[in-house]
C-alpha cells in the first residue's frame, strides 16, 4: 500500500514588514472588545487560498509565481469594516488599486494554466485584524495608512496547540517601477 502524499495547507499572501504589522496589531488590539485580535505575526492579505497541496508541488508552484510579472502595490489602508457572515473585523483600500487586482488576475491565471487548485471565490481584499467579532462598537478612531507592497509570498498554515501559526515560504519581488 502506497503511503498518503504529505500535504500543506498554503496560500499566496501579501505579508506586510513588521513595522505595518505592528500598527495593525495595536489598533486591533484596541478594537478586539469580546473579540479575538490578530496577532502581531500572523497579520496579511490573501490573494489566492490553496488549501491542502501536495508538498512535492511547492517547487513548480514557485516557478509559478516567479513568472508572474506584476509592478509594486499602493495599497491604502484607509476604511476598516464589520463582515457579519464571518464575524472579522477588518481594514482595507476603499478602492481597490488596479495593480492589486492585476497581481490577483495574473496570479490565479498562472496557477489556472498550471492545473494547480485553489479557491475561486471572487476576490475581495481585506486585511483580517479581528476574529469572533460582534460588530465595530465604539472602536479607537482609524488613522489610515499607506502599504507600499514590493512582493507577494507563499505561505502555510499549521496549527499548533490550537493556535494557527503562519510561515513565510518564499517571496516574489514585483519588477521595478
Ligand atoms: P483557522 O482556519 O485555523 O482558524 P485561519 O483562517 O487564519 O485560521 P487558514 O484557514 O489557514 O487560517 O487561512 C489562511 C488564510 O487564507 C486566511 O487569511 C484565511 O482567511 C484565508 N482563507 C482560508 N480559507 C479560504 C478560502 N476557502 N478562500 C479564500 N481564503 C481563505
Ligand atoms: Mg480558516
Amino acid at each position: 500500500m502506497s503511503e498518503a502524499a504529505e500535504t500543506v495547507r498554503l496560500f499566496f499572501a501579501l505579508w506586510p514588514a513588521n513595522a505595518l504589522q505592528e500598527k495593525l496589531a495595536i489598533w486591533a488590539r484596541q478594537a478586539a472588545d469580546r473579540g479575538r485580535a490578530m496577532r502581531r505575526e500572523n497579520i496579511h492579505l490573501t490573494l489566492a487560498f490553496l488549501g491542502a497541496t501536495e508538498a512535492s508541488l511547492i517547487p513548480s508552484l514557485t516557478a509559478h509565481a516567479l513568472s508572474v510579472r506584476f509592478g509594486p502595490i499602493r495599497l491604502p489602508l484607509d476604511r476598516v469594516g464589520y463582515w457579519k457572515h464571518n464575524r472579522i473585523i477588518w481594514c482595507g483600500a476603499g478602492e481597490e488599486p488596479q495593480a492589486l487586482v492585476a497581481l490577483v488576475d495574473a496570479l490565479r491565471t498562472r496557477l489556472d494554466a498550471g492545473g494547480i487548485h485553489y479557491d475561486h471565490k471572487p476576490f475581495v481584499s481585506h486585511i483580517t485584524l479581528v476574529r469572533n467579532a460582534h460588530g465595530l462598537p465604539a472602536v479607537p478612531a482609524w488613522i489610515p495608512l499607506v502599504w507600499q507592497a514590493h512582493d507577494f509570498a507563499l505561505v502555510s498554515s499549521t496549527r499548533v496547540e490550537g493556535r494557527v501559526s503562519y510561515a513565510v515560504l518564499q517571496r516574489f519581488p514585483a519588477a521595478a517601477d
